[in-house]
């Protein structure tokens, strides 16, 4: 490697010969392999890890969601308390091998952190409002973004359609990725496809409700055909969770080329339920990996994300499950010039792990997703 780059790979025969004058470093018994990729995280949310922390589940998705920003406005949602907790957590993730994350906040206050960050934080202020008023309020606000900041929507549920449009328009102008909560629970549907159900009635309780949610000729493909018919999906759309698709959506999903990002240890927490990971490989998508906030997930670690996929889906290959979480993540960054694999012209973030145990080809693989603590070392 030179400046940071990587020059060449091969038998250390052959890059000896090749670049005889290079100074030598050798790692016995280790792995090799590119930085990880934390597709989907909430860092502004880590002061309140608490809450996934407990022995007890919330029953309902909802009142997860009502208990979340109950305690955020206890604890407050910027400040000194946030930054803390958030730098903490961001620092532990590139000990743990992270190198790039996307992360997504409702607040400017996790931008002060990042510039300690040794790889890519891509950062996200993430807009919402269902009722006409609150998105009228959430237009205004993004009428007042400079043109870098990245900007998105939260989910169908949340948000009304004229918001995430306007958002995904900006996003298409401005060469940003445009990352959206998708099919995460089950109730979802019920909101998109009919309008009623557990999170209309939770908005209803809590005043987001105008009436001016109207889905229309939504059959049963749920919020992936009805954020295909408001023209927001295509190949620089990350749809995060998409635990709740079935065929038709997987048809759009691989159509347009959207990314995908699985969150499989907080679907875990919530009880959600499982995304169809095979049916997603059969369609071509490699999936990326997200932790999502320590409010949904007791650890936000990787490599606990790739054992639980593991133990979720036993028919997946180990490579796949590794794949998601280095180059799935880069593709869905749209990073996968510079990480995601290890090839000459991308970065040198390579990851040295103790690997005393592995003795062949064929346990490099389940060894990485054993859940278990590895010995990590940046190169
Ligand atoms: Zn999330």
């Amino acid at each position: 490697m030179q400046e940071g780059i990587i020059l060449d790979l091969g038998p250390f025969e052959v890059m000896q010969a090749r670049f005889s004058g290079a100074a030598v470093q050798t790692h016995p018994d280790t792995l090799l392999l590119p930085g990880l990729i934390n597709a989907h995280i909430h860092l502004e949310l880590s002061h309140l890890g608490f809450l996934a922390r407990r022995q007890q589940r919330p029953a309902t998705f909802t009142g997860w969601i009502e208990e979340m920003l109950r305690e955020r406005e206890r604890h407050g949602a910027t400040g000194s308390q946030v930054t803390a907790a958030a730098r903490e957590v961001l620092a532990r993730q590139h000990r743990d091998g992270v190198i790039a994350l996307a992360d997504i906040g409702n607040t400017d206050t996790c931008l002060e952190i990042q510039p300690g960050f040794p790889g890519v934080v891509q950062s996200y202020l993430e807009l919402l409002g269902l009722s006409r008023a609150a998105a009228e309020r959430s237009l205004a606000v993004l009428a007042g973004q400079d043109d870098s900041r990245m900007c998105t929507a939260h989910a169908p549920y949340s948000t009304h359609r004229q918001l995430i449009v306007a958002l995904k328009e900006r996003a298409r102008r401005l060469g940003h990725r445009f990352p959206i909560h998708v099919a995460e629970p089950a109730v979802e549907e019920e909101l998109v496809c009919h309008g009623r159900g557990e999170i209309a009635d939770f908005l209803r309780r809590r005043g987001f409700w105008d009436g001016s949610f109207q889905p229309a000729g939504i059959d049963n493909a749920g919020s992936v055909q009805y954020l295909d018919q408001l023209g927001v999906l295509d190949s620089d759309t990350l749809c995060v969770h998409c635990v709740h698709v079935r065929e038709e959506a997987i048809q759009i999903m691989a159509r347009q080329q959207v990314r995908i990002c699985l969150c499989p240890g907080s679907n875990r927490f919530l009880g959600v339920g499982k995304a169809p990971v095979a049916d997603f490989l059969a369609a071509g998508l490699l999936p990326a990996l997200g932790t999502d906030s320590l409010t949904s997930n007791p650890e936000v670690s990787l490599w606990r994300e790739m054992h639980i996929l593991r133990q979720d889906h036993p028919a997946i290959s180990d490579r796949n499950i590794v794949a998601m979480a280095t180059l799935g993540g880069a593709r869905a960054l749209g990073l996968e010039q510079d990480y995601g694999t290890l090839e000459p012209g991308r970065r040198a973030a390579v990851l040295a792990i103790a690997a005393g145990e592995v003795h062949d080809g064929d346990q490099v693989y389940p060894f990485l997703t054993d859940g278990r603590q590895k010995q990590i070392t940046w190169m």
